[in-house]
C-alpha cells in the first residue's frame, strides 16, 4: 500500500513537472519543446543540497562546464607538459608518461586525481606562479572555441535573475579570453582564477572572495561544475546547493531548471 502511495507521488510529481515546464517554455520561448525529454532530464540531473529559493548567485567552473571541445582541454595540459620537459630539458613522452604515472598513483592512494599544477609543483618543485605564466603564454581558446547561441541566449536569461560568476584554475587572462571567444564574458563578474589566490580548487578560498565581492552567503549560491571533487564537494561542505555538470546540453537547458 505505502509503495503503491509512493508510485503514485512520483507519477503525479512527474506529471505536475511536465506541464509546469511545458508552461515554463511556452513563456520564455528560449527552447523548442522537441529539444528535450523533461521526464529524464529533471530525473539524471544530479544536484546536491539544491534550496533554488535561496539561490542568489551561480558560480560556474569554466573547462568541460562552459564548452565540451576536447581539443582545447587536452592541448592545455599537452602544452604545460611539454613546457615542463623543456625546462627539465627531458624528453617530451617521457615527462608525460611520469606525470601520468604520478597523477594515477595519486588517485589510487589518495582517492581523487590531483590538479596537473599541484603535481608539477609539489613533484618538480615549480612555483605555482611559474606555472600561471605558462598558461599564460600558451593557451589559446581563440584557435578552438567559438559562439555557443544557446549556451549565450541561456545565460543572457540567467544573468537577468542571478548574479553569474567563474571559479577556474586557469589564470584570469585565460578565463576571460576563454569566456570571451564562447561570447559570454559579459554575463560573468567576478571571474576568479588562479593568479587571485594562488591556490587551486579543489578550496574555498575562491569561492569565499566571489562571496566577498558579492555580498552574499554559502546557502545563496549554487556552484557548478563537471568535477564533483573538484568544483563541489567543498562548496557544498560549507553550505552551498551544487549542479554536476555531465553533459554541455544541461548547461544550455539551466534557464529551464533553475
Ligand atoms: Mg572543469
Amino acid at each position: 500500500m505505502f509503495t503503491k502511495i509512493k508510485f503514485l507521488t512520483f507519477s503525479f510529481n512527474i506529471l505536475h513537472f511536465k506541464n509546469e515546464l511545458l508552461n515554463y517554455r511556452e513563456s520564455r520561448k528560449v527552447i523548442s519543446a522537441d529539444k528535450i525529454n523533461p521526464n529524464c532530464w529533471k530525473i539524471f540531473m544530479k544536484t546536491f543540497s539544491l534550496n533554488k529559493e535561496k539561490a542568489k548567485a551561480l558560480i560556474f567552473d569554466i573547462d568541460l562546464t562552459l564548452y565540451d571541445n576536447l581539443d582545447y582541454y587536452n592541448s592545455q595540459e599537452r602544452l604545460v607538459m611539454e613546457k615542463l620537459a623543456h625546462e627539465l630539458k627531458r624528453s617530451c613522452d617521457e615527462v608525460i608518461a611520469e606525470v601520468v604515472k604520478l597523477r594515477d598513483d595519486a588517485q589510487r592512494h589518495q582517492g581523487r586525481r590531483p590538479t596537473l599544477g599541484g603535481t608539477i609543483a609539489r613533484h618538480y618543485g615549480f612555483d605555482i606562479r611559474e606555472i600561471v605564466r605558462w598558461r599564460e603564454e600558451l593557451f589559446e581558446p581563440e584557435q578552438y572555441l567559438e559562439k555557443d547561441q544557446e549556451l549565450h541566449d541561456t545565460l543572457a536569461e540567467l544573468s537577468g535573475r542571478y548574479m553569474i560568476a567563474a571559479v577556474t584554475n586557469n589564470p584570469v587572462s585565460i578565463a576571460r579570453r576563454t569566456l570571451n571567444a564562447l561570447d559570454i564574458e559579459r554575463f560573468f563578474q567576478p571571474v576568479i582564477g588562479l593568479d587571485c589566490t594562488y591556490t587551486p580548487k579543489p578550496s574555498m578560498i575562491p569561492y569565499n572572495m566571489v562571496m566577498q565581492d558579492l555580498g552574499i552567503h554559502a546557502e545563496n549560491v549554487i556552484a557548478i561544475g563537471d568535477r564533483y571533487e573538484v568544483d563541489l564537494e567543498l562548496p557544498v561542505k560549507y553550505g552551498m546547493g551544487g549542479i554536476l555538470i555531465e553533459a554541455l546540453d544541461e548547461v544550455r537547458q539551466l534557464n529551464i531548471f533553475l
